[in-house]
């Protein structure tokens, strides 16, 4: 029995076939042709699909479900997408499009808590039943697994952390609210962070460190600190605090077995974890009462998404 994964995004489409274990057995990226409507697009992953079946020696009528992880809002009860942004869809019923264009059953959901349930079931938290996971990217991501199932509120609109406040009348969102925790502690913030300590600070490293690698990124700072650079140092404490901000409200809401951080930021590793993981247990309501919220970094790497999303269909 193999299934199908799709992580769709604004400019690429992940697509791969995934076996009952979690593994994939093949995987493909293609381009999001905006030129077409959602119809054109999954009838690209359809197609996209057989090709990976080609490859594997697989029978196309082999596939016993296709997932999708969509970015934005999804209500994965109806199977419509309410609202993706990045794609500039409203109101699609994408598991029936897939379904017609496949001819094979299919399931939907956001695509942060597609990577979740990825983690979940085959990934750094599986056989914990409570569960969130984080990640840390262009924006904050947040899926939310209780009693082993995922939780996202009526509708799907919920189990959206990178928007809750931290901040009041703090920095403007681009989702219309002010002070919103991805606002603080996503890549984009980190990079803009970066950016007004090097402003601040013509001595510090970091000004060597984006000449060597030709731009300012997410790793700036956290080279320059390892370096014992004292601004990037500054840059990097005061960013982990922004993050650990935001773990303890969850902490204290849900104290789950563990918090999974993913995201190109969870690359730091052990320079990002330990120190988040001692900030948070501190935070904590009677931490000494209490089991310990394990903090642990993504197993699944950028195959949470289409891992997650094959698991919705098994
Ligand atoms: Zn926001």
């Amino acid at each position: 029995m193999i299934y199908a994964g799709v992580d769709i995004g604004g400019m690429n489409i992940k697509i791969g076939l995934v076996d009952i274990k979690g593994t994939i057995l093949a995987d493909n990226s293609i381009k999001t042709d905006n030129t077409k409507d959602y119809k054109g697009i999954l009838e690209d992953i359809v197609d996209d699909i057989r090709k990976l079946c080609k490859h594997v020696g697989a029978d196309y009528h082999d596939i016993a479900g296709i997932g999708i992880g969509v970015p934005g809002v999804v209500d994965s009860r109806t199977g419509t997408v309410s609202y993706s942004a990045n794609l500039g869809w409203r109101d699609v019923p994408v598991v029936h499009g897939l379904e017609v264009a496949s001819g094979i059953r299919a399931e939907a959901a956001n695509d942060a808590n597609c990577a979740a349930w990825g983690e979940y079931k085959f990934g750094a938290s599986r056989s914990m039943d409570n569960v969130i996971l984080v990640t840390l990217g262009t924006g904050v991501g947040s899926g939310i697994i209780i009693d082993g199932r995922l939780f996202d509120g009526v509708a799907s609109a919920g189990g959206e952390a990178g928007h809750m406040i931290i901040v009041k009348d703090g920095k403007q969102c681009n989702c219309g609210l002010k002070g919103c925790w991805e606002r603080y502690a996503s890549a984009t913030a980190l990079i803009e962070q970066t950016q007004e300590a090097m402003d601040k600070h013509p001595e510090s490293l970091m000004h060597e460190i984006v000449a060597e690698n030709g731009k300012i990124s997410g790793r700036t700072a956290f080279i320059a600190a390892e370096r014992g650079d004292k601004a990037g140092k500054e840059v990097v404490e005061g960013y982990i605090d922004y993050i650990a901000t935001g773990l303890i409200n969850i902490g204290n809401i849900f104290h789950p077995n563990a918090i999974i951080i993913g995201g190109g930021i969870s690359n730091e590793g052990e320079a990002l974890i330990a120190p988040l993981e001692k900030k948070v247990n501190d935070g904590l309501l009677a931490s000494e009462h209490n089991p310990k919220v394990r903090i642990i970094g993504a197993s699944l790497g950028n195959k949470a998404g289409i891992i997650g999303a094959a698991a919705l269909v098994m």
